[in-house]
């Protein structure tokens, strides 16, 4: 493991891990090569999955999209950080009541997990809030529904006690036409009104991710390829995890960033055809 482009590592890898935005697609389309690419792995036997941090749709969503781009996958090839989070609460706290700071298919991905959701009576008095007292977590995520009311609802339960967890650690979300706020900015603002900090994230680069996709994919971490466009997220996470990491130059990190690192990826690539190439037995 200590040659970064060894044979030993390439011919070890049995399962690779695929962030999407930024590495297999942008917006809505397929990176260049990225569905031949896959095609090819898949060919050669790689097991796939998919994750992202983005808890905005089901997961049904995201393997139609890809399937639509030409890299056919079923459901439970993609994990999203609001899967993670459900999943890990009912497994760990399935009575809790919880607060949501997130968009409508959160809700019902954790309801999907048999967890209870509080609902907010938005029509009747905007200025509503739920009594505290009935809310044992706030979860925060991406919410372009964000609002004042939102926010104090959180702020009132946290200050009464309740746990503080959220979907992912981003601050930014990439999307066509530029980046906009994502979770790491409201977790920020309410880290800042009430002193603490939140206790559970469940997207990358969390442990929750690896150990979710390690019960999916049934393989060891260190058979696993991480590939991604962030260092700070999917590269951590693979190498905290012990797995294999190529960072690729399609999204948001580039060859200076990946060089500069304190722990560099074992590959640099600038798309999956390469990584393909390499994986395969090119250089
Ligand atoms: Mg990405």
């Amino acid at each position: 493991m200590t040659n970064g482009t060894g044979e030993g590592m390439r011919q070890g890898i049995e399962a690779i891990i695929f962030d999407l935005d930024g590495t297999v697609y942008l917006g809505e389309a397929a990176l260049p090569g990225a569905a031949e690419a896959i095609a090819e792995l898949r060919r050669q036997g790689k097991r796939t999955l998919f994750v992202s941090n983005k808890p905005v749709e089901p997961r049904a969503v995201y393997a139609a999209k890809l399937t639509r781009l030409g890299i056919p996958t079923r459901e439970e090839e993609v994990i999203t950080s609001a899967y993670v989070l459900g999943r890990h609460l009912a497994q760990t706290a399935p009575h809790l009541r919880l607060y949501v700071v997130g968009e409508a298919s959160l809700r019902a991905e954790l309801r999907g997990h048999g967890l209870s959701v509080r609902e907010v009576l938005t029509e009747q008095n905007p200025q509503e809030v739920i009594d505290p007292v009935g809310i044992d977590a706030v979860v925060v995520a991406l919410d372009r529904t964000l609002d004042y009311r939102k926010l104090n609802t959180a702020y009132q339960a946290l200050k009464a006690g309740a746990a503080f967890f959220a979907t992912n650690p981003d601050s930014t979300c990439p999307m066509p036409g530029g980046d906009i706020p994502d979770a790491g900015a409201t977790i920020a603002f309410l880290e800042h009104l009430t002193g603490r900090r939140v206790e559970l994230l469940a997207g990358k680069p969390s442990p929750l991710t690896v150990e979710v996709a390690m019960a999916e994919l049934q393989v060891e971490p260190f058979r696993c390829l991480m590939v991604g466009d962030r260092l700070e997220t999917d590269i951590r996470m693979g190498q905290e995890a012990g797995m294999v990491t190529a960072v690729v130059l399609t999204g948001v990190s580039s060859r200076s960033d990946a060089l500069r690192a304190d722990q560099p990826p074992d590959w640099i690539v600038e798309n999956l055809l390469e990584l393909a190439g390499k994986i395969s037995g090119g250089d």
